[in-house]
């Protein structure tokens, strides 16, 4: 059997694993910045790109490497770069492509830092930005009736796991011109494939379930060999958002089991969302495997899992939500996602806080609205920790 044809859950094992000398079963750690040559020569021919040689861990590191190489083969994608940051992923991908004068189209339901950027920092650069709500198709076809150069979104969106239809968009997208970003995170490399759907560009937060463990920080970009050697590795190389090859490491073994904790994280938010459906104080629950989702026929047929996050809504606002959070035991209070452990947010005072009320009005974002992540705990624990804290709900 090649190489290439093996299942995703081999490929999360063994794909790009490159042995050294020595031959040891686990990945190696090369925690070294530079590397040297055999003489002066080949010194010289490794700055004109014309060897295999690594020759600055800004530019790529062996561990590193075989964490890019594992990814690409994930998602089916010609090339991956690695990050130190899911936001130097997504700073990186849209700056490398875009200058004065340049439009970008955007949904408007997207995780807080990706929304500041478009919103505040490519403005301040006299790059056009417009959102659009990311549902309404005919608000797509009428932003990309006009040349533009970059669409950015995220689906299923934070934090109310909206579905946008990425073979649509991805078709409008091509006639204007424009590449499209998708934010992967929610989805996880598992169960969304967005370059298969048309996409050009995937960017991931490997915070989230990549680590799964809540122990750092890291991101990825991941698109056709053409863009990521034209204009993502000059623009990678010089500004330095590199991922170190300590944390590349941790990240190679946490890809070992993602799917085994995606897959419990999954079945566990589905188990949450039954018990939620059924509740009388819960006004509204977003879970994309719910045929009660308003976009649940995209999901289904974009999505081979619905993912481990669950957004629901709380009868009686803010001080509703407080309570419920205050008397869960078990589910955690954290902004974080993609756990181990099961993670709880309200969205309004917390992750997207900087929003003005208007803003959030707009993507639908209320005082009642919870954003909860499954972690890895047994379901029979995470649905009574929530049914005894839904009693303190008046
Ligand atoms: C967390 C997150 C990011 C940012 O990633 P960091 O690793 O925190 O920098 C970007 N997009 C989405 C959807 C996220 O959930």
């Amino acid at each position: 059997m090649k190489d290439e044809d093996w299942h995703q859950n081999t490929n999360l094992v063994h794909a790009g694993t490159a042995r050294s000398n020595n031959n040891e079963t686990s990945e190696a750690l090369f925690m070294s910045s530079g590397f040297i040559y055999e003489n002066a020569e080949q010194a010289a021919a490794s700055f004109r790109d014309e060897t295999d040689n690594f020759v600055y861990s800004r530019y790529g590191n062996p561990t590193v490497r075989m964490l890019e190489e594992r990814l690409a083969k994930l998602e089916g994608a010609e090339t991956c770069r690695a990050t130190g940051t899911g936001m130097a992923a997504v700073f990186a991908a849209l700056a490398c492509q875009l200058s004065k004068g340049d439009r970008v189209v955007a949904s408007r339901a997207l995780f807080g830092a990706c929304y500041a950027i478009l919103a505040k920092i490519l403005p301040g650069w006299g790059i056009e930005v417009v959102f659009v709500n990311g549902g309404k198709l005919d608000e797509w076809e009428y932003a990309l009736s006009v040349a533009t150069k970059v669409v950015f979104l995220e689906t299923p969106s934070n934090p109310l796991l909206q579905i946008i239809d990425l073979e649509v968009v991805c078709n409008l997208a091509k006639k204007a011109g424009a590449n499209v970003i998708v934010d992967n995170v929610f989805a996880t490399p598992l169960y969304q494939k967005p370059l298969q759907l048309g996409a050009d560009i995937v960017t991931y937060s490997a915070t989230k379930h990549i680590d799964g463990q809540g122990r750092l920080l890291a991101g990825a970009v991941l698109g056709n060999a053409d863009f990521m050697t034209e204009q993502f590795l000059p623009f990678y190389r010089q500004t330095g958002p590199t991922i170190s090859a300590f944390n590349a490491w941790i990240m190679l073994k946490s890809l070992e089991t993602l799917s085994v904790r995606v897959e419990r994280q999954t079945q566990n938010a589905a188990s949450i969302a039954a018990t939620l459906s059924a509740h009388p104080k819960i006004k509204q629950i977003f879970y994309p495997g719910l045929p009660s989702h308003p976009d649940y026929e995209v999901a289904c047929r974009q999505m081979s899992g619905a993912g481990s996050i669950v957004a629901f809504e709380l009868m009686g606002g803010r001080e509703n939500a407080f309570a419920f959070l205050n008397a869960l035991n078990l589910i955690l209070i954290s902004n974080n996602l993609g756990d181990a452990k099961s993670l709880i947010t309200h969205p309004t005072t917390t992750t997207h806080q900087n929003l003005s009320e208007e803003e959030r009005a707009i993507i639908g974002i209320t005082e009642g609205h919870l954003r909860l992540s499954a972690g890895l705990e047994h379901k029979d624990d995470l649905n009574e920790d929530i049914l005894q804290a839904l009693k303190y709900v008046s």
